[in-house]
């Protein structure tokens, strides 16, 4: 690095960047492992070694899809989101400004015509839906306001799956300088207009085919007021009893071509003590030392893992925190109803463009203008986004009842799980508490049982059910069996 210290960021980066290329060759030891089980067939519980955790097996389907993602696409969304001149929450939304194609009801009347358009392509497979409410006047919002969320849904091709949801979202408001300025330009071409697309893209390509669970690809509106859109929408996910596994919240996804910006990684924030935890259940975290095993932060690891896997173009930098510091997004609505939620984020963002108003001063401009973001930058987070909706929809449902024995005193770890259907088998990975991901794997090819020789005192542990194709679900920490 020569002259210059390395930040502590920059730090992060790179010692992420060199876990994303660590390529681990244990297969010889996986196939010992295979070949101790086939010769001991009546060993039901493992007992075998452990070896180093592997990058996942590429699904050919998944790598086809990520291929369609296009950065055109993406262009023409994120100019049309612009032309509706402002998006914020508070912008009228009269039947004129819609007919002359401004303002946030011209654009969601917009985002909901782009996903029928995509149905068309599909057959009718997605089902487009509103959410639309009146928010009360509040801090950020004068006077009763109706807000609108728009959304698709590509339903789970299989009955015993279908209630597994995962989805993406990004939020389709803007705002220039003034929160109460629904009237001059407010282009949020990255905020969020990026994330916007994220999502339509995702909803565009993934369209195509068919997966066991649900995905669904949501756009909100009310995040510069205050999360209005996403609050609503969770709230209401939560009553009606959703089972949503993953929430992947893209804001500022842009790619601002800033000097000092880097376009090969993505930073997935996740929260660590979950804002959903009820004090007892903070006493319990703290007793376990689970600090850093929220079901966010092991959907944050699960990115990591797609992220190793596929080829999306930008790899995932995982930020152990719930947002930039002392800032928030519609992920957060998510993690408050118990979802497992994380943002994504380019790595550097640019304040002259974003939430100011478009003018020159001192020769710099200001204002979240197309043309400072990078389009191939958002289609290769698009298609990181796209990789992991596939990947968890395909796989089977995280095992649950994960428990781990503790009436007694042992140095052994046995765990045990309910089985998952559509699993092959399952697999205990673990970590050293001081380390940031998964670093070991143990395979369980029969029974929903282990005994691992390490020390649960040690280590971390997880399982996760695994299908014959290799789709991972996401792993799930285990609750104390006394
Ligand atoms: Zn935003």
């Amino acid at each position: 690095m020569g002259e210059r210290e390395i930040s502590g960021v920059e730090e992060m980066r790179y010692k992420a960047v060199i876990m994303h290329n660590r390529r681990f060759t244990s297969t010889v030891r996986t196939g010992l492992v295979a070949l101790l089980f086939a010769a001991c067939p009546l060993v039901g519980v493992a007992q075998a070694a452990a070896g180093a955790v592997e990058t996942g097996r590429v699904d050919p389907r998944i790598a086809e899809a990520l291929k369609q993602v296009s950065a055109e696409r993406v262009q023409q969304t994120i100019e049309k989101l612009v032309s509706f001149g402002n998006r914020s929450t508070i912008s009228p939304q009269d039947e004129a400004s819609v007919k002359a194609g401004k303002g946030v009801a011209a654009a969601h009347d917009w985002i909901k015509s782009e996903f029928e358009r995509y149905s068309k392509e599909c057959g009718g497979c997605l089902e487009v839906k509103t959410d639309a409410f009146i928010e009360q006047p509040q801090d950020r919002i004068k006077t009763p306001t109706q807000i609108t969320n728009v959304y698709a849904v590509l339903r789970g091709s299989d009955p015993a799956q279908s209630n597994r949801i995962v989805l993406v979202t990004g939020h389709y408001d803007s705002r220039n300088s003034d929160t109460f300025n629904g009237t001059d330009p407010a282009p949020g071409a990255n905020d969020d207009g990026s994330g916007t697309a994220v999502s339509l893209e995702c909803a565009r390509v993934l369209s195509k085919y068919k997966f066991p669970a649900t995905i669904i690809f949501l756009t909100v509106a009310g995040e510069e007021q205050g999360l209005n859109g996403s609050k609503h929408f969770s709230a209401m996910a939560k009553q009606q009893g959703w089972k949503i596994e993953a929430v992947l919240n893209n804001d500022i996804v842009g790619g601002d071509r800033s000097p000092e910006q880097d376009a090969s990684v993505v930073r997935v924030f996740s929260e660590g003590l979950p804002n959903a935890a009820t004090d007892a259940e903070v006493k319990r975290i703290r007793g376990l030392g689970g600090e850093s095993d929220s079901s966010s932060r092991e959907l944050a690891r699960y990115i990591a893992d797609v992220g190793r896997t596929y080829d999306a173009g930008v790899k995932p930098l995982l930020i152990f925190r719930l947002d930039r510091f002392l800032r928030g997004g519609d992920h957060l609505s998510f993690n408050r109803q118990g979802f497992a939620a994380v943002r994504f984020t380019e790595f550097r963002e640019d304040y002259n463009h974003q939430h100011q108003d478009i003018r020159t001063e001192n020769g710099i401009e200001y204002g979240d203008l197309p043309k400072f973001v990078n389009y191939d930058y958002i289609a290769h987070v698009a298609a990181l986004n796209g990789a992991t909706l596939a990947s968890l929809a395909s796989a089977p449902a995280p095992p649950a009842n994960v428990k781990m024995q503790t009436k007694n005193l042992e140095n052994d770890t046995t765990l045990a799980w309910e089985a998952s259907p559509g699993a092959s088998v399952y697999e205990v990975v673990y970590r050293a508490t001081s380390a940031p991901d998964w670093e070991h794997v143990q395979t369980v090819t029969s029974g929903t049982r282990a005994t691992l020789k390490v020390s649960k005192d040690n280590v971390i542990f997880a399982v996760r059910a695994v299908d014959a194709a290799g789709h991972r679900s996401l792993p799930v920490v285990p609750e104390p069996e006394r």
